[in-house]
């Protein structure tokens, strides 16, 4: 293959000595961009007050070209947090009732992607191939084709795609759908984003669905397809096993004496049902009077998009609603939910997921679940947990050894809940078993090297 060029609203520069391990994306690209050699480019994350933000702060690092740029703070204001995060992100959650549509911020968001494509263009030699990376960059293609750039470009969605119905709501969604043509293969994470996806393009008369996965729509020919992102699935596992010699990981152990521990790991976002599984978690305890005592539940918040307001309202509700939980079901001797709002790095998290005997991951929808996933592959073979997981993850397509919930059932998930608490080893090795062999299998890089193959053939 050709060079590579990814783009990404953030970039992961390399670690430093020190520094926590990267997540399994940033080290599967890195991994990708080492050996064809190329250039990440993205945000730094910093914004300035100057009307034209400072020239591309270039690094080189080995093999890869980490190319960054600031933003002045209108641009971060109108294109990170209101158009991306205010529009983008409720509706492609399915969230209607939360988009905020300014046209100040849609005209932004379209703004950035412009500025974005001036600064990458001079950087692109002819056969180099483009992945762009997630929501915020929608339109990047296009500008680059304007600038008369002939390379392959490839998208892919980390989120949700959602049906016609929820996608219409948004007033752009002509042009969003229409930017996306620009690219020559467009990559969803699971066959329900793609079949949304085709489905509206249908449906409204834009375009058609060929043979071969092949789309039309806009006078354009391009591919979609559907690429479930993974993890490291053999190196978390390995975590997983060292992570039993930790300090916070044996504290963590002594503290839940012989209780059974049920954890929850999400950033703090609406998308997360966190509200909905704490409700659960009381239905369970209260309709299950042996296990009064008998469980801890451990909800890992770390704090995120606290600029948005429904996020800072977040915040309080879930903090207010676990004091409450434990204030109504909790003993002297036993606080039923520990809820920490802070982030725990990988190698850490690890050790306490397979300390739980329960991983309770029910989002109201998301475009995978990686936490599900490294769940799955923390666990100990001899004496495997159980992944109580929402069917509206990306993850539930492809975990099917999972107890699958509806997390707007509270009931039903507090009934999953008791079920893999009294679930037999026979029955949780299984389970387990299945999901192992398929991750180890679909881990990260075999994620890039689907999508990237298919990319260059389109
Ligand atoms: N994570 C972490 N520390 C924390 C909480 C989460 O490192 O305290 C990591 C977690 O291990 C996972 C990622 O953040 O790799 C979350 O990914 P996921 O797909 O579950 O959700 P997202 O936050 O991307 O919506």
């Amino acid at each position: 293959m050709s060079r590579l060029v990814v783009v990404s609203n953030r970039v992961s520069l390399p670690q430093k000595s020190g520094d926590a391990p990267a997540g399994g994306l940033a080290v599967a690209l890195q991994a990708a961009l080492e050996e064809h050699g190329g250039i990440w480019m993205g945000w730094s994350g910093k914004s300035s007050g100057a009307k034209e933000p400072a020239p591309l702060d270039m690094q080189q690092h080995g093999n890869i070209t980490y190319a960054l740029t600031d933003l002045t703070k209108t641009d971060v204001e109108e294109y990170y947090h209101g158009f991306a995060n205010r529009v983008l992100w409720p509706i492609c959650h399915y969230r209607m009732d939360l988009a905020e549509y300014g046209r100040k911020e849609m005209a932004g968001y379209f703004r950035v992607n412009r500025f974005f494509a001036h600064k990458l263009a001079p950087l692109i030699q002819e056969d180099d191939v483009i992945w762009v990376h997630d929501y915020h960059l929608i339109p990047l293609a296009a500008e680059l084709r304007q600038m008369g750039l002939k390379n392959k470009i490839g998208f892919f969605l980390h989120i949700p795609w959602p049906p016609a119905d929820v996608l219409f709501t948004m007033p752009v969604h002509e042009e969003i759908m229409k930017n996306l043509s620009y690219y020559d293969l467009v990559g969803f994470q699971t066959d329900h984003d793609l079949a949304n996806f085709v489905g509206g393009l249908v449906r409204e008369g834009i375009g058609d669905a060929l043979e071969g996965g092949k789309l039309t729509s806009y006078g354009r020919t391009f591919k979609g397809g559907f690429y479930p992102i993974s993890i490291e699935t053999a190196m978390f596992a390995e975590y997983a096993k060292k992570a039993a010699s930790n300090v916070i990981v044996r504290k963590a152990k002594q503290s839940v004496e012989g209780r059974d521990l049920i954890i929850g790991v999400d950033r703090l976002d609406y998308s997360k049902g966190i509200t909905q599984r704490i409700d659960a978690f009381e239905h369970f305890v209260k309709s299950n009077p042996a296990h009064h005592n008998r469980v801890t539940y451990l909800q890992i918040t770390p704090k995120s998009r606290s600029e948005v307001p429904e996020y800072e309202q977040m915040q309080r509700m879930v903090a207010e609603q676990a004091g409450r939980v434990n204030g109504a079901i909790g003993t002297v001797d036993w606080v039923p939910i520990r809820y920490i709002n802070r982030s725990i790095g990988r190698p850490v998290l690890a050790g306490l997921y397979r300390l739980a005997r329960i991983g309770l991951v029910t989002p109201l929808r998301d475009g995978m679940n990686l936490v599900a996933k490294e769940y799955v592959a923390a666990q100990d073979p001899e004496n495997p947990g159980v992944l109580v997981l929402s069917r509206f993850a990306g993850a539930a397509r492809e975990l099917r050894g999972a107890l699958l919930v509806n997390p707007y059932d509270i009931e039903g998930t507090a009934n999953a809940i008791a079920r893999g608490i009294n679930m037999p080893i026979e029955e949780r090795k299984e389970r387990w078993g299945r999901m192992m062999e398929h991750l180890l299998e679909h881990d990260v890089t075999r994620w890039c090297d689907d999508f990237l193959e298919d990319l260059t053939a389109a």
